[in-house]
This record gives structure tokens, sequence and C-alpha cells, in this order.
């Protein structure tokens, strides 16, 4: 069963300068975990919070539909999806979160906070409080102390907590490992792979490729404000079929081989003024004629990949 489909989905920010289509026409859909992969400003994080509806002035959804289990979630109203879905279906851990805790509260008090927002009694609460810290991996002592009092990987623990609070089937995670480090980031990879495990539908926003490989089932590669790949995570890295993804997948470090390592010549087109047809034209090196048009969405194996050199033309 389908549990998030996103169809051609845009969201763009109005600013002063003129239109940032950050996200342009997004369409895929997952049943299992999901990774999106791409530079900064590729439109990942607008992606995710565009299904939290929480994107901020001024960004905001202009067009496309979002399910997540069978609820259009864009066609409800805000009280109904504040009540019904945010926190409760979908939650997200927002890119360094950790460094907004609340200095001044414990770590019980901040959750506590989002729990009487949502109406729960101490009791059930404190069961909440409970639950949430242990599935992460942290005791209950935890709940008594101050953000001062932890270290980096605890203080993440803490917010990943916090989004499970609720008990989501949904959990957007947005860079989730930056700023740790490199122990640090195993051990939280390995605790999402066991939420994952335990039934937890994972959305990994990251521009780590390696980490989507160790958890997520499926893998979108965005590029300028669009998927431009998306696929089982295996098909994809066995083979990668856009030219972008070849060459993010290139510029990754590995250990064994003599393989050069390579990287992708030229900068992002400006998303403020985007020219006509393949976003990666002036940095491809297959670039073609038919290629100054947009390309289209070429379904390949259990995925799509939008690129001329796929089509049939
Ligand atoms: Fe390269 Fe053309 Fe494919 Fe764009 S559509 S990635 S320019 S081959």
């Amino acid at each position: 069963m389908t549990r998030l489909e996103v169809s051609d989905l845009k969201a763009y920010y109005f600013t002063s300068r003129g239109v940032v289509k950050a996200v342009d026409g997004v369409t895929f859909r997952a049943s299992e975990s999901i990774g999106i992969a791409g530079e900064s400003g590729s439109g990942k994080s607008t992606l995710g919070l565009s299904i939290m509806r929480m994107l901020q002035p001024p960004g905001r959804v202009v067009s496309g539909s979002i399910v997540l289990d069978g609820m259009d979630i864009l066609a409800m109203s805000e009280h109904e999806f504040n009540t019904r879905v945010r926190w409760k279906r979908v939650s997200m851990v927002f890119q360094a979160a950790m460094n907004a805790l609340d200095p001044v509260y414990r770590v019980e008090e901040q959750m506590e906070e989002l729990l009487r927002y949502h109406a729960y009694g101490a009791g059930d609460a404190r069961e909440l409080m409970s639950s949430a810290v242990r599935q992460v991996g942290l005791d209950e002592g935890v709940l008594r102390r101050y953000p001062h009092e932890l270290s980096g990987g605890m203080k993440q623990r803490v917010v990943i907590a916090m989004a499970l609070l609720l008990r989501p089937s949904l959990l957007i995670a947005d860079e989730p490992t930056t700023a740790l480090d490199v122990l640090v980031q195993a051990q939280i990879i390995n605790m999402l792979k066991g939420l994952k495990d335990a039934g937890l539908m994972l959305m990994l926003i990251t521009h780590d490729l390696s980490i989507i490989a160790e958890i997520a089932d499926r893998i979108g590669i965005m590029y300028a404000g669009q998927m431009v790949e998306f696929g089982s995570t295996d098909q994809v890295y066995r083979e990668p079929k856009h030219p972008y993804t070849q060459a993010l997948l290139a510029s990754i470090p590995r250990m064994k081989g003599e393989k050069r390592l390579t990287y992708i010549k030229g900068s992002p087109i400006d998303l403020l003024n985007i020219p006509r047809g393949c976003r990666f034209y002036a940095r491809c090196p297959y670039a073609m004629d038919v290629c100054r048009d947009d390309p289209p969405a070429v379904d390949v194996g259990d995925g799509y990949v939008r690129c001329w050199l796929y089509a049939k033309h």
C-alpha cells in the first residue's frame, strides 16, 4: 500500500527579487522508507516542510497534492491537519534542531509543552515521554536533565524522541547526522535503522548518500527543484541513470579500488531565473539539442528518470 504519494507538487518562495521555484513539479510515491538527496538549494528541505505544512512566508505550496495514509493533507483545513496529522501522523526533525533546545528548560518540560498543546493529561504524558526516549535508546533519567548536560549525540536523540512523542507513522529527518562526529553519526544511523525496522516510515533528507544507502529503501534525487531520478535505492546505486545522479555517486570517496573522485563542474542554475529545457544542461556531459526542451519523466525499472537520454524522440 502506498503510504505517501506526492503529485506534481510546486512550492515557491515569493521574494522581492522574484519567484524562487524551490520545488517545481515533484512527483513520487512510497510505501517504505525513502531518502531525498541533492545539493544544497535543490529543494529537499522545502519538500519536507511542505509535507509538514510548515512552509513559512514568503514560501507557500502553489499546487499539487500530498496524500499520506490515504488522506489528502493539502485539502485539509489548518485545524484538521493540526489535530489529526501534524506530529501524530507525520513528524519532522528539523535541520540543526538540537541547537534549538531551550537551555533553561529540562527535557521533560520541553516535551510536556507539546503534549499539553495536544491535550494530554499528566499520566499519559509521562508514558508517552518515557516510551519516546526509550525508543531512541536513552533512559528516562534524561527527561530530568537540561540540554547543556547532554552530549551532541544525546541532544540529537532527544529531538528525535520529541518528534516521536505522538507516535507518528512517518518521520521526516532533515540532515539528522550533520554536525555530529563520525562515531556518533554511526550510532544515530543505527538508531534510525532500528526505528525503521520497528515499522516507522522514514523520509531522510540529506546530502550524504551513504546514510541513504544504509537506511532507505527508495531514493529520490533532487536537482534545481525537480526530482530527476527516483527508484529503489539498490537500483539507483547499482545503475544510476541520470547524468547528475551518476556524477553525484562518482563523487563519493570509496575505500576500495583506484577510481579517481570526480566533481560536478559548474554551479546549479539560479532558481529565480530558470532557463527552458533540462536544468542540468549546462553541466551535463551528454547534453544534446533536444535537451533545450523540458525532459520528460521516463519510467525505468521501478522508478523514473527525467532525462532525454532515455526517452524515445
Ligand atoms: Fe543531460 Fe540532456 Fe539528460 Fe539533461 S536531458 S541530463 S542535458 S542528457
